[in-house]
């Protein structure tokens, strides 16, 4: 797809690990892009094209592009548990599932205390197993992203399942939409975005349980959705564009990306030092002088 010349915009003498310039677009057939994956055993990239109701696999060894899951329950975000499992949220079926290592897909939840969740949107999974994911209401907003409907149940919230029980567990209420979410590299804390209100909020994690919560940086920009963290515990947001956060909260950098808006982002390539964006219609990717903190 060719390459293009774009340099970082950098807002504080801290940022020290921009990368060679040279952002590629991988892709641009989808309608929205979601949900990368990296997945280092095959050395491929796993996104949502959500509108298209599909999941998409770049071959990192080719540069092809095929179709992995068709149709795939409107899928948006994507990640991988320790064991190298692919879980997915369904906006169309509106729950979390785990693709298993023979191919089966088994359902991690899809209610809480018997209503429906509204459309999982992001997800992430910490290293004692437990997957944690946010649940908006833009997959049953309208029938563009997943099927339209009314919620069943009382609000956008962020949810835990447990590793051990597979118990669901609200574990903060009072969001307007949470969107993408994060942990430092420790994983002693958790970063959601709000997309409604317009910021990152930081909680302090313990165990299952979160604390705190404050807001960690307001949009530089457009709409905040997913995140990751980097090794020194910096935090990659899209928005607008490509963020770069330090664990302070100073806005560090902007990547300036040639797409109206910015869905999420990911760390990949053997070494996590490839940084790839889904973008509205497109996935670009960049080489970064830092790493991935997982390979999530
Ligand atoms: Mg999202």
């Amino acid at each position: 797809m060719g390459g293009t010349p774009v340099s970082f915009e950098v807002f504080d003498g801290r940022f020290n690990v921009g990368g060679d310039n040279y952002l590629e677009c991988l892709f641009s057939d989808a309608r929205w892009t979601e949900g990368p994956v990296y997945v280092p055993s095959g050395r491929y990239l796993l996104f949502s094209d959500i509108p298209n109701d599909r999941l998409m696999r770049w071959d990192e060894t080719d540069g092809s592009v095929s179709v992995f899951r068709f149709p795939a329950g409107y899928a948006n975000g994507n990640t991988l548990d320790r064991r190298g499992r692919l879980v997915s949220c369904e906006h169309g079926e509106r729950r979390v599932t785990r693709t298993e290592l023979d191919g089966s897909v088994a359902v991690l939840a899809d209610r809480w205390e018997g209503g429906r969740f509204n459309s999982p949107n992001d997800v992430v999974v910490s290293s004692d197993g437990a997957v944690w994911f946010t649940d908006p209401q833009y997959g049953i907003d309208s029938d563009y992203e997943g099927h339209a409907a009314e919620p069943e149940i009382d609000g956008c919230h962020v949810y835990r399942i447990d590793p051990a029980s597979g118990a669901v567990a609200r574990v903060a209420d009072d969001f307007q939409r949470p969107n993408g979410l994060a942990f430092s590299p420790d994983e002693s804390r958790l970063y959601v975005s709000d997309t409604s209100a317009g910021h990152i909020r930081v909680f302090g994690v313990d165990g299952g349980g979160l604390s705190g919560g404050e807001v960690f940086a307001a949009s530089p920009g457009g709409n905040l959705d997913g995140m990751r963290v980097d090794v020194a515990g910096r935090v990659w947001a899209a928005a607008a564009d490509v963020n770069c956060f330090d664990p302070d909260g100073t806005r560090l950098a902007r990547l300036p990306i040639p797409q109206p808006a910015v869905s999420n982002l990911v760390f990949g390539g053997p070494k996590r030092n490839r940084l790839f964006v889904c973008a509205t219609n497109s996935v670009y990717s960049m080489m970064l002088k830092t790493n991935g903190a997982w390979r999530l």
